[in-house]
């Protein structure tokens, strides 16, 4: 069957059409800026890009374009939309309601709704694709895939903060973790590329892209994972700052008149290997070049992120009470070699042995430690919308 897979932000869309038997990319693309002009980006397999420029007030009007672009006489990659047999849409925020993926239904996009305060950027964005997919295409069955659901295992000595519990019964104030689709994927295709039994495994996944996050993953369940209620604690990350000692939030709003959004936007946007490059960059390839000529903010940047890693992965092996392989993913862990050495150095009490030259390589499945390292190290690309596609499938 074929099957749309939809990540809709709040000004922005991205969109795939994967033939789920042969999992192949039919189609691919992106619509942005809606609500303010409008831009279709539109790429059939083995065909170049095709842009276009058209007014998007709404997601409605979006989703209509992907689907005009989709069935195109000369371009489309299907020849009716009679041949979209689902539609997966990935929803950031299923707070302790959703555990695993869900059939759309309207008590579903009820409850997901109760979330809203959990994500707000973020939740209503999705809420407004899955409606517009429900007014232009009613009878095909939909299913949300939550970034929060593989989380949803942990137990409560690692989701709960120490708050008063008042504040988790009243609030839901607790950890949730995101990324969950990813560590779900990428921890499953790790054992399997590993010869590992996942229902007897201990693995660490380390989703390291422009946002980070770590997960321990025991038996095939998330048993700790470093984001928390939203996605700034943990690692330092592209531009956001992960764990900082709470009372920085105060010292900084007195020292430089901010209020609370001006202390979150720096948080957010202003930190992480952004802030501490001194705002060079948040792309780990300018940060490698900084530091190979010299740049000394751009070298402490890499270091800083690299040693949260470490600390990351070795607070998960005393988690799991040992660890039989650790998988790299996303932008940075797939491709930057230089960061997984840096943080497998830490491990050399454990047996850990990384392979230099399979090391060097990148953006494939890939053994890099070596045949005698106690554990073993893996790259493992992250594929989210084939996961969404998945859990589609295996729901309608
Ligand atoms: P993601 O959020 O998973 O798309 O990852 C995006 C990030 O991956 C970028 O901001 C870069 O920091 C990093 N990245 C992408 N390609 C490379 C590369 N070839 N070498 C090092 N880092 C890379």
């Amino acid at each position: 069957m074929n099957v749309l897979v939809i990540n809709c932000g709040s000004s922005s869309l991205k969109y795939q059409l994967i033939n789920s038997d042969s999992e192949e990319v039919l189609a691919k693309g992106l619509c942005e800026r809606i609500g303010i002009d409008g831009r279709l980006v539109y790429q059939k397999a083995g065909c170049d890009k095709e842009t276009t420029e058209a007014p998007m007030p709404t997601h409605k009007e979006a989703i209509q374009m992907v689907l005009d672009a989709l069935v195109n006489e000369k371009t489309g990659a299907i020849a009716s939309l009679a041949e979209v047999n689902a539609v997966g849409h990935r929803i950031v925020h299923g707070g302790e309601k959703f555990a695993s993926s869900a059939v759309i239904t309207d008590e579903m996009m009820a409850a997901v709704a109760e979330c809203n305060d959990l994500a707000p950027l973020h939740n209503p964005a999705n809420l407004i694709g899955i409606n517009a997919c429900k007014e232009l295409m009613p009878d095909v069955p939909m299913v949300g895939v939550f970034d929060t659901a593989f989380h949803q295992t942990m137990p409560a000595k690692a989701y709960l903060y120490g708050l008063p519990y008042e504040y988790y019964e009243k609030y839901k104030v607790r950890r949730y973790g995101f990324h969950g689709t990813s560590h779900s994927f990428v921890s499953k295709h790790a054992a399997e590329f590993l010869g590992l039994d996942i229902n007897h495994s201990k693995i660490i996944v380390c989703h390291l892209g422009n946002g980070a996050s770590i997960s321990a993953v025991k038996d095939g369940k998330c048993v700790d994972t470093s984001m928390g209620l939203t996605p700034l604690e943990g690692l330092v990350m592209g531009t956001r700052s992960g764990d900082i000692d709470p009372a920085i939030m105060e010292f900084l709003a007195k020292k430089e008149n901010l209020d609370i959004a001006g202390v979150m936007n720096v948080l957010n946007k202003k930190s992480g290997v952004y802030g501490l490059s001194k705002e060079l960059s948040s792309d780990f390839r300018d940060l490698e070049e900084g530091m190979n000529s010299g740049n000394e903010y751009a070298a402490n940047a890499l270091e800083v992120f690299c040693y949260r890693v470490a600390k990351y992965v070795g607070s998960y092996v005393a988690a799991l009470n040992g660890v039989d392989a650790i998988a790299f993913t996303a932008g940075i862990g797939e491709n930057a070699g230089i960061v997984r050495e840096k943080v497998c150095e830490h491990f050399g009490y454990l047996g850990i042995k990384l392979d230099a030259e399979a090391n060097s390589k990148r953006g494939e499945d890939m053994v890099i430690s070596t045949p005698d390292s106690n554990v073993k190290v893996a790259v493992i690309p992250t594929n989210e919308e084939l996961a969404i596609c998945r859990e589609t499938v295996a729901l309608v």
